[in-house]
């Protein structure tokens, strides 16, 4: 056995006939390092991630051995911890994919190749543009255009997010700012906040550079943070919130009704609107459960006094279902697909200064130009 460094270490099985015969013994150490540890009066468990690479299957020394071992290992964490997996080559292949995408990432930044896209959030009851969701895509010149679905992931695994997050909270706060002096009125933006983006300490700094530099006013950058990243760790959460809010920004959270809030939680966090998933608007009327939540999830918010939006609203059937509960704002193909800030703001003009018709006769207006879904 050798500790390699940090929390890495090395267990050489030197004596197996088979590669089957691993696995009990995989387990054991499992097992061993799964149980409680006393410190002090504090009990602490651990977790263990268990990489496999078998002599001479996976490689015939001991470097290509602990390096495809390693790429295992972090299969096994991705699996949640307290797990195993063995080296196979489609991991190598996965890895290889990581890699390129980190090297266009960083491309990217260097060279401007990411965009920001808008998606318009509709007021419930004057159908009018309210504010607009900024989602960022990347214009790769050999894969063209690439969601973030892609890309967000490995760039918060590597830390990209950090500097592709400070990109796009600059560009949002311009944009809405260019809106302003176009006519457009006041129009907030909404920026996602990854959770590792949550957790850099000079978040409040980086969003108060973003707004000073573009001259938005504050109470126009609404940042969204999904409900799982602040269950994360709720205790520093609510303090990032309340610095964050001090700003004057207005929080939101995203994705609500997918990571288990604390109710009791979330009636101290400053936040002021809750994103409704869209895999609940989607199986509205499908599926009576799903109808049932988001009733449940309407009508907390209204008794905690938070705005709502309906995420993913696509049918006038899903409209229907939302306006008879009373769910303030609606966001969704149905009334637009993101699009680039020149279409976006073809379509406010359009919705907003033209007679209000209701909410239903958005989708006419709908300019589509994003990625094909
Ligand atoms: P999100 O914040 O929940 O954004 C909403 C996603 O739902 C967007 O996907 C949007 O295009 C999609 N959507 C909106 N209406 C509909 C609809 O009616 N039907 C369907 N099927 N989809 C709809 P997109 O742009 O692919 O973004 C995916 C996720 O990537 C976002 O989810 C957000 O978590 C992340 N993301 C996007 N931009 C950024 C960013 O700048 N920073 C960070 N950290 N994450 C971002
Ligand atoms: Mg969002
Ligand atoms: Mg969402």
């Amino acid at each position: 056995m050798a500790r390699l460094g940090g929390d890495e270490f090395v267990v050489v099985l030197a004596d197996m006939a088979d590669a089957d015969h691993i696995v009990p013994v995989a387990r054991k150490i499992l097992c061993a390092l799964a149980a409680p540890v006393e410190v002090g009066l504090q009990v602490l468990s651990v977790t263990t991630s268990l990489g496999i690479a078998v002599f001479p299957r996976d490689g015939a020394t001991a470097d290509a051995l602990l390096q495809h071992a390693d790429t295992a290992m972090y299969r096994a964490k991705d699996q949640g911890g307290n797990a195993m997996a063995f080296f196979t080559p489609e991991m190598m292949q996965v890895m290889v994919e990581r890699l390129q995408v980190e090297a266009g990432l960083r491309r990217a930044l260097d060279q401007g190749e990411l965009r920001l896209h808008f998606q318009a959030i509709i007021d419930a009851r004057s159908g009018l543009v309210t504010s607009a969701e900024a989602l960022v895509r990347w214009q790769d010149p050999q894969r063209g255009l690439v969601s973030p679905i892609q890309f967000i992931p490995i760039a918060e695994e590597t830390g990209l997010i950090v500097p592709i997050g400070q990109w796009v909270l600059r560009e949002a706060c311009r944009q809405a700012q260019v809106w302003r002096t176009l006519g457009l009125g006041d129009i907030p933006v909404a920026v996602n906040l990854s959770a590792r983006q949550f957790s850099v300490p000079s978040l409040d700094e980086s969003v108060a550079q973003a707004l000073a530099d573009s001259q938005c006013p504050a109470s126009l950058l609404h940042l969204e943070i999904t409900e799982s990243s602040i269950m994360e760790h709720v205790d520093q959460a609510l303090e990032t919130l309340h610095r964050l809010a001090a700003l004057g920004v207005h929080l939101t959270i995203d994705d609500f009704g997918t990571g288990y809030s604390s109710l009791s939680k979330l009636k101290q966090f400053p936040v002021r609107t809750l994103k409704i998933d869209r895999s609940f608007i989607h199986d509205i009327e499908v599926d009576a459960s799903d109808d049932v939540l988001v009733d449940a999830i309407l009508a907390l918010a209204q008794k905690l006094g938070l705005r709502t939006v309906a995420e993913g609203v696509e049918t006038p059937a899903q409209v229907a279902f939302l306006e008879k509960r009373g769910c303030d704002a609606y966001q969704g193909f149905l009334f637009s697909r993101p699009c680039g800030s020149s279409a976006f703001i073809q379509m406010v003009r359009e919705r907003n200064g033209a007679a209000v018709n209701g909410p239903m006769d958005a989708a006419n207006h709908a300019p589509a130009c994003d990625i094909p879904t």
